[in-house]
Parts: C-alpha cells; structure tokens; sequence
C-alpha cells in the first residue's frame, strides 16, 4: 500500500476522483482509494462496531436494572422483592459464569445464595421465579414441598424435582445444571415439634433434611424418566451445585414469631401485644431473622442455606386491577385477544373491573381469584359467540360481573343495513 496525491492519471475505485480532486489516495494492488471514501468507510466501520456492541450486550448485559425491569413487565408491585431477587440472580449466574480465577481473589469462592419468598398465596412468587427464568433464559422446574418425602416412603423423592429441571431443559444436562427450581410451600414441611413434644412431626423434618441435601449442592443420582429409582436402572447424575433454588411459602403464624422477638424486653418478658398489633403486617416480615424461622420449624441449616430473604406484601384491590390489564401476558388482554379471533372486540367498563377487584378481594387468594372470576363471567359468553352473527363488540357491564346479565353487543353495520 502507497500514497499518491496529486496525480490525475489515477482515480479513486470508489468515487470516482482524480489524484488532483481529492487531498490524498491511497493505492493497492490495482486499486485507489481517496481520503473522502476512507473517512466515509470509517463512519460505516464505526456506526456498526456501535451498532454490534448494543446488540451483543442487550444480550449478555442483564444487570440487576435490566432484570428489574424485565419482571417490572410481569409483576405489579412487589418492588422490595423484585430488586432482592434481581441482584441475587445476577450475582449468582455472574459466579457461575466465572470459571476463571478472577472471582476466587485469595482462595475467596462465592457462595450459593438460594432464595426464601415469603408471602401469603397468589401474590405473585411463583410468578417472580417463572419470569425470572424466562429472563435468563434457563430451565425452570416448580415442586410442592408437601408432596415430596424421603426417599423410601409414599410420595415424591426430592430428586423428581431435579428430574422434572432435565425435562424442562429436554435432558441437556449442562442446561438443567444452571436451571432454577421453585419449591412452593416450604412452610407446610416445617416441623411442629414446639407444640408437640413426644410426636415430633419426623416426617416433615425428613424432607427438610433431604432438600438441604440438593440446596447445598451434590451429585444426585436420577431415574431419566422420574418415578422411583430401581437398582437396574441407570441413573443420570445431576449437580446441583449452579441450580439457583427460589423456596415460598406463606408462614402463616411467622408474623407473631417476629412480633414477640422484637418486643421482647431486656428482661425477657414479652412486650405488651398492642405494641406488636399496631406493627403493620408488611412492615413485622421485613424484619425478620433466620432465629425466626428456626423458631417456625425449619432446621437452622436449610435456614442457613436461604440467606436471601424477600417478603412480599398483600396486594391491594389497587394492584388486583393493575394485575387485571397491564402485565404483558394480563388476563384481560388474553381474553381479548381470544374474543379477537372470533372478529370481536372484548371491552371491559371500569365498573365491570372493579366489581372483579372486589369480588377477588373477598376471597383472599390475592390475584389468584382473578382469572377464575374473569373465565366465570366470559363462560356463557363464549359459549355463545362463534355462533353470534354481525357482533362487533362485547361489552362487559358491572351487570355482568355481579348479576350475570348479558354483556352489551354492539353489532355490525352490515346486519342494521
Ligand atoms: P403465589 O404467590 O401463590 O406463588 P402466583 O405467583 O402463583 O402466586 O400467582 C397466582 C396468579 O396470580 C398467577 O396467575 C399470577 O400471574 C397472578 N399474580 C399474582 N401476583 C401477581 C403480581 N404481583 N403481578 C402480576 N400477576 C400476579
């Protein structure tokens, strides 16, 4: 490669100017190239470098902001627990994708940080681990602790859960080693023996004992296809080691527990219980403490192997109606989008949704009511509409939801014509 300038016996293969237009041309073999289309070339060089960066860190960048938002997209409210949540998962998928030695600086290896939610039912914790999963694009595997048992008794040994992570990773085992496992109801395997001396719930606390087993992380042995292990099968071995595990429950009697721990006076005595009555509710589980939970019936090792706590609150008839029509996947835009397939358009008056709030409210299963009511009102509806000619509309009144009378049709022009 040389430079010629000035010279008008050569021109630039790209644009086209002499060596006397331009203020310098580079050469190759047979070819030229002046100093206007370098420029030019370096601005398209340098806008699709920017262009490559953004691209490739939307995909790797997920920090704790990014996963926030994310599951902004999904989850109303519950913030305290999304940005918990959001933090952990990205330190914990930040160590695992480190296998240099960079995070081990003096012999100092990262934990395993597993996931306590605590909440009462349908606020949204299963939610938050199945979006989160989503998020990071890993296998995702949800058990109910109350069906699991130890190996060896009637039920579900603990290692189907891992066996159900392989499936839904469709048995790569690399992926389903880095998966996330909800287990619900982690309260209802706590151990009574606080209240009953001589027959300590075993059961409840065998299972605790098996599941601190694949929290801490070890190589468990499972049958492929789940069910329970023979001694002429094969086994795969599962490491459990990078399995992020999100636990929940409701801990319904956890509030009292620590009530009395914070009101305990120096003399040991517990404060008086209207001090601890005008605590709110939401604001006693922020506060509380692994002794707390040992106190509940958890063996302090499975304590010790959840030390991230997130509490989420009860949500408000405000949220119901949030839950109701702003998550992406929102129940009302799922049926609307059903009612659009049959060409007509699903309309929900504001009476109409509150009137669904309030109904879901009186139940008590936070936002779990909602779908249930919501599928309840369409039913008839539904039933009816592939067969109604010319109906451009359905308009849900707060009739409707509270009576059962019929939605308003707006019909099509063509029928009126
Ligand atoms: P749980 O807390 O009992 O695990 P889930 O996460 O299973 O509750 O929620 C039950 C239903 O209610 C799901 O359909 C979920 O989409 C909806 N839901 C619950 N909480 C929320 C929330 N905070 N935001 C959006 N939807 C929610």
């Amino acid at each position: 490669m040389s430079s010629k300038t000035s010279d008008k016996s050569v021109q630039c293969s790209f644009c086209g100017k002499n060596g006397n237009e331009v203020a310098s041309m580079v050469s190759g073999p047979d070819v030229y190239i002046c100093d206007i289309c370098i420029k030019t070339s370096v601005d398209i060089l340098k806008n699709n470098l920017a262009a490559y960066n953004t691209r490739s860190s939307k995909k790797t960048n997920l920090t704790p902001q990014v996963i926030k938002s994310s599951l902004d997209e999904h989850v109303i409210d519950q913030d305290k627990a999304k940005k918990t949540l959001a933090v952990a998962v990205y330190n914990h998928y930040k160590r695992i994708s480190s296998n240099s030695s960079f995070f081990e600086l003096e012999d100092v290896e990262i934990e395993k940080s597993n996931i306590l939610l605590l909440g009462s039912t349908g606020v949204g914790k299963t939610l938050i681990a199945q979006t989160l999963a989503r998020i990071l694009d890993v296998p995702f595997a949800i058990a109910d602790a109350t069906t699991l048992t130890e190996a060896g008794y009637v039920g579900d040994d603990v290692e189907t859960v891992l066996v159900r992570l392989l499936q839904a990773a469709d048995y790569n085992l690399e992926k389903a080693q880095r998966g996330i496992v909800y287990i619900d109801e982690l309260d209802k395997i706590a151990r009574k023996s606080e209240s009953v001396s001589i027959t300590r719930d075993v059961s409840g606390e065998g299972v605790q004992q098996a599941l601190l087993k694949i929290l801490e992380g070890t190589v468990a042995g499972v049958p492929p296809k789940g069910g329970r292990k023979h001694p002429e099968q094969s086994l795969i071995n599962i490491n459990t080691k990078n399995i992020l595990f999100v636990c929940g429950g409701a801990f319904d009697g956890l509030k009292p527990i620590i009530a009395s721990r914070i009101n305990k006076n120096p003399m040991g005595f517990d404060a008086d219980v209207e001090s601890v009555k005008n605590t709110a509710d939401d604001d006693l589980l922020l506060k509380v403490q692994p002794e707390d939970l040992v106190k509940y019936g958890l063996i302090p090792e499975l304590v010790g192997r959840l030390p991230i706590v997130a509490p989420l609150h009860d949500l408000n008839a405000h949220a119901l109606k949030k839950i109701l029509t702003e998550p992406k996947n929102a129940i009302i835009k799922q049926f609307k989008k059903l009612f659009m397939m049959e060409g007509v358009e699903l309309e929900f008056d504001k009476k109409a949704l509150d009137a669904i709030v309030e109904d879901a409210m009186k139940r008590k299963t936070g936002a779990r009511a909602l779908r249930s009511i919501v599928e309840n009102i369409l039913l008839e509806i539904m039933y009816e509409l592939p067969t109604l000619d010319n109906v451009d509309k359905c308009l849900i009144t707060k009739d409707t939801v509270i009576k059962g009378s019929k939605p308003v049709f707006i019909e099509s022009d063509r029928k009126s014509a």
